[in-house]
């Protein structure tokens, strides 16, 4: 049967381009290679490690402002093995439900790997060698990506793991190095924290979380530390000696002498590569860039007609949302509409304890660009809402035009930010000023009170603080 669109790959990108397709008419197929839907973000990403971050916030906020609270329940301990069984349900729950919407929009699935032949036509290899060849009009690889590697450091997902790893450990280590200081180091070296082990992270860059306001970067290690992870940064990983009972981590910091750390276990979290494997993409000339990510056009075309790409196999944050916005907007556009990503208005989100979550420009890239711009804040520990849940930590940070009052970025470290930074998402999207959303009415008492507050003092009026 010749299909509307085969869309490769079922992660957040590819099933809600297979959808939205489906709504617009179009007979489409997907190709997964894995035994379950979602891809990366439901099975090994953002699902199973936010159920392990939810679990281990509430077992440390149990332990440590329960009492405060006039709540007596002992001291909490942990059943990892049944921890890790509410994760996987957490999981189950999620790829079963990817596969009930392919069923309830009428999108044929097809189990195996798959190869584009040539321009409208894929085969698909399963596990039991078995080939099919489907064909269609079109074809999005939403193949997504793949744990980047340490050259010289072989990941056997037991000693030396990845995030897939790190997300099943079945023992809380003792020791646990990480690599990388980013939002997956971040994160998992929370989790694995709260559970009891003693994390060092080693960063190669004299900063931690790339990318986010150095500012907020900033007050987050100190946070951060308070809680007891350890940074090494400006240094990195040279070699790990496996042979022992424990790692031996060669750990060289930029311009002074190396040192070893021992480790349990060691979690290499520098990155993510695009995942383009086996799909015969160098035999048909699609142009790939020099970091192997699948070169697109503002309308996710590839380099060969017919041929298209989106998510963390094309440039741009590797976020889910992103990929599922670039999912709608591809079928859009091959539905005969406009699809569009604002790519200014992506949310960024770091589920740590505070969270961390940011939309717009940072101050850092105000400042690089000679933008005018206006900043208002505001601290959590004048948000009353915020005192007497004893989330006091983290601020609120807008930037401003100078001239326009136009909302430019909106950085929130604090308790539940991740949800808060959705407002500043919709005011940025509708072009909002600093103004619009401190004449809001924003309900009270409520951590987003912070937001409007801050907004205030772009104009310096705020009134609690
Ligand atoms: C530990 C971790 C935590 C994360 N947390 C977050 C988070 O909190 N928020 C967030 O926004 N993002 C998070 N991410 C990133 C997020 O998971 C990715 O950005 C997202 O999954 C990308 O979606 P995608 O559809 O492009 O690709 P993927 O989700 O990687 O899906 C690609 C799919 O394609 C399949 N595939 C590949 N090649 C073939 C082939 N040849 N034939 C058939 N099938 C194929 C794969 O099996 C896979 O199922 C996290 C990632 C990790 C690793």
């Amino acid at each position: 049967m010749a299909y509307d669109l085969i869309v490769i790959g079922s992660g957040p990108g590819g099933y809600v381009c297979a959808i939205r397709a489906a709504q617009l008419g179009l007979k489409t197929a997907v190709v997964e290679k894995w035994p379950t839907f979602g891809g990366t973000c439901l099975n090994i990403g953002c699902i199973p490690s936010k159920a392990m971050l939810n679990a281990t916030e509430l077992y440390e906020e149990a332990a440590e402002k329960f009492a405060e609270m006039g709540i007596k329940v002992g001291g909490p301990s942990v059943d990892l093995a049944a921890m890790l069984k509410y994760k996987d349900k957490g999981v189950d729950g999620n790829v079963k439900g990817v596969e009930y919407l392919f069923k309830k929009n009428k999108i044929d699935t097809s189990r195996g790997v798959a190869r584009i032949t040539a321009p409208g036509s894929v085969e698909v290899i399963s596990d039991d060698g078995k080939t099919q060849t489907l064909q269609a009009k079109a074809i999005v690889i939403a193949t997504g990506s793949d744990v980047a590697r340490l050259p010289g450091i072989a990941i056997d997902e037991k000693r030396i793991v990845s995030s897939t790893g790190a997300l099943s450990l079945s023992k809380v280590p003792q020791k646990l190095l990480i690599v990388g200081a980013g939002i997956i180091g971040l994160e998992l070296g929370s989790v694995w924290r709260r559970l009891g082990a003693a994390v060092t992270i080693v960063e190669f860059l004299d900063h931690i979380l790339p990318g986010i306001d150095g500012e907020v970067a900033r007050q987050a290690q100190r946070l951060l530390q308070k809680q007891g992870l350890t940074f090494k940064l400006s240094s990195k990983v040279g070699a790990i000696d496996a042979s022992g009972k424990s790692l031996k981590v060669k750990v060289e910091p930029a311009g002074g002498a190396a040192e070893t750390l021992e480790a349990d276990v060691v979690l290499v979290a520098i990155g993510r590569v695009p995942y383009t494997e086996g799909l015969g993409l160098d035999a048909l000339g699609v142009k790939t860039d020099e970091r192997g990510r699948v070169v697109v056009d503002p309308h996710y075309r590839s380099s060969l007609a017919g041929i298209y790409a989106i998510g963390d196999v094309i440039a741009g944050p590797m976020l889910a949302h992103k990929a599922e916005e670039e999912g709608v907007a591809v079928a859009e556009i091959l539905a005969g509409q406009a699809g569009h990503v604002n790519y200014a208005v992506i949310p960024n989100v770091v589920y740590t304890y505070p969270e961390i979550a940011s939309v717009g420009k940072t101050e850092e890239e105000l400042r690089q660009a000679g933008a005018a711009y206006r900043v208002g804040k505001f601290p959590f520990t004048a948000n009353p809402r915020a005192r007497v849940n004893l989330t006091t930590e983290g601020f609120v940070k807008i930037l401003a035009d100078a001239k326009t009052d136009r909302v430019l970025g909106v950085h929130i470290l604090g308790s539940d930010a991740g949800n808060m930074i959705a407002e500043a998402a919709i005011a940025m999207e509708f072009g909002a000023s600093a103004e619009d959303i401190a004449r809001t009415c924003h309900a009270h008492p409520t951590l987003p009170e912070a937001v409007k507050e801050a907004a205030l003092d772009v104009a310096k009026r705020a009134i609690n603080f």
